[in-house]
């Protein structure tokens, strides 16, 4: 048997196993599986808009999909326009810089200490573009920008975009005042929402936002439970068309068809059971958090927690624990619960296998930091959870 299959396998029949909650991560339903291995996977289909017709041949029904898959996007997330082939929520962030900043520009992120997204620091994106970012004024035991501050940087460096969107991600944004800051200032407001577009999707948070901000972006994968990959959305046709321009020959090439129709499955599961996963999803990162809390590691921002599908740890609370961020993912990965090691914990994928027992998983994490073995119950609630929110496949 090949090396490379019996890799594949293991892994398979190993995560079938455990409890996922990586925030980053969620699991695809069989139907959006079956789509990402189709006959897709090693195709071409580029649509030259200037010479209009198709580079290459056999590609019609790919054609279509790419403009079903647009449709159901712009529904699904109310937006007048989408673009749904960036390879991934990096991809998507670069095209939308690509569109929106020129170069020795300024723009403003959430510094990585606020848990902002590594990419937007001045070494990797801007760095490529020519252009300089500076962090968004953050108070981060209340996890709120400081609007006061924000303005006094907006009148000084003169960004031409402020970026939201954090990797560690707990609360809203005031979207009101913040457009109304930027757009006063000559500045588009965009909102990098990879962590949350799942929920954004599902109206359990900042279901609005499209209303507030002059461009929406992001991963496909974490919160939103399609494969690997990332999305723009707008309600400004410059805009769109600018990001348009981006895409071929200067983000990427090939859009990888075969994900296209896995995301297309996804957006139609996410049109029909969106809402009740989202609040699904909500609940149980709460209702987790509160267990945690109870069982003697409290996360971060007691009493209210968290907003989205994630819940932050703090090193010195595993501290006192005898451990740290990584040695907490150690522990629980003995004990078949996957967890990143920067202290992040998602609901994600747990409550996409429509699993409730989140009071017990707490308390279950708790006793494996304490050293007991709890991987038997962990294997047994993995195993009696199915995949909810989409079309039952036997
Ligand atoms: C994960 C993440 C990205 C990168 O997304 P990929 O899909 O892995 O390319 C970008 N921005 C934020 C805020 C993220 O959390």
């Amino acid at each position: 048997m090949s090396r490379i299959l019996e890799l594949v396998g293991k892994h398979d029949s190993y995560r079938s196993e455990t409890l996922n909650l990586q925030a980053s991560e969620n699991i695809l339903s069989p139907n959006a599986r079956k789509a990402l291995s189709s006959d897709m996977a090693s195709r071409y289909s580029l649509t030259l808009e200037h010479e209009g017709y198709n580079a290459y041949g056999g590609a019609e029904y790919m054609e279509e999909l790419l403009d079903e898959v647009e449709k159901l996007a712009c529904e699904v997330f109310k937006s007048k326009y989408s673009e749904v082939r960036p390879l991934g929520g990096h991809i998507a962030a670069e095209v939308v810089l690509l569109s929106l900043v020129d170069r020795k520009r300024n723009i403003m992120s959430i510094s990585e200490a606020n848990g902002g997204y590594t990419g937007y620091q001045n070494q990797y994106l801007p760095q490529i573009m020519g252009f300089g970012n500076y962090n968004i004024p953050y108070d981060g035991s209340r996890q709120e920008i400081l609007l006061d501050d924000l303005e006094r940087l907006l009148e000084s460096l003169m960004p031409c975009l402020v970026v939201l969107g954090q990797s560690f991600f707990v609360k809203h944004y005031d979207l009101r005042s913040l457009r109304n800051l930027c757009h006063d200032h000559g500045c588009k407001l965009a909102y990098d929402a990879s962590h949350v577009m799942g929920l954004i999707a599902g109206e359990a948070f900042q279901p609005d936002v499209l209303n507030y901000v002059d461009v929406l972006f992001g991963s496909t994968h974490k919160s939103f439970f399609g494969p690997q990959g990332g999305i723009i959305l707008t309600n400004d046709e410059e805009i769109i068309e600018a990001v348009r321009r981006n895409i071929t020959w200067r983000a990427m090439d090939n859009y990888n068809p075969s994900r296209l129709a896995s995301l297309g499955v996804a957006m139609e599961e996410m049109r029909q059971y969106g809402k009740d996963y989202a609040r699904k999803v909500v609940k149980n990162s709460f209702d987790l958090a509160k267990s945690l809390s109870n069982a003697g590691l409290a996360p971060r921002f007691s009493p209210w927690f968290t907003e989205t599908h994630q819940i932050l740890l703090s090193e010195t609370s595993l501290l006192n624990l005898g451990t740290n961020f990584e040695g907490f993912s150690n522990i629980l990965e003995r004990n078949y619960i996957v967890v990143d090691r920067e202290g992040r914990i998602g609901t994600s994928e747990i409550s996409r296998l429509g699993i409730d027992e989140v009071e017990e998983i707490g308390e279950l994490i708790v006793s494996a930091l304490k050293g007991n073995d709890v991987s038997k119950r962990v294997k047994e609630i993995r195993r009696e959870a199915k995949i909810h929110y989409c079309e039952v496949v036997e």
